[in-house]
């Protein structure tokens, strides 16, 4: 998955329309790899785990967002793109 959207952020950096890839590939709990469920707060989204792993119900969208930031930077060695990645929360 981080792979999938960490090649998705290069592309549409490049100028491809990519909005496509965002459906295919799903979302996961990055502690168990399950479901994830989301929630609307305020003007923004959860990703809250469906199974409740370790018992925190804290979104998990900022850790997604971080591992494809590592991705990112692993694999187009390019921190400026990733430190944006870095920010989202969702
Ligand atoms: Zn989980």
């Amino acid at each position: 998955m981080t792979v999938w959207y960490a090649l998705a952020e290069r592309l549409r950096r490049a100028g491809h329309a990519v909005d496509w890839m965002d459906g295919h590939a799903e979302w996961r709990c990055p502690d168990c790899f399950g479901h994830l469920r989301f929630h609307r707060v305020g003007d923004g989204v959860v990703a809250r785990c469906v199974t409740d792993c370790r018992g925190d119900p804290g979104g998990r969208g900022e850790r997604i967002w971080e591992a494809i930031a590592d991705r990112y930077t692993a694999a187009f060695d390019d921190d400026a793109d990733a430190a944006a990645l870095r920010g989202r929360w969702w």
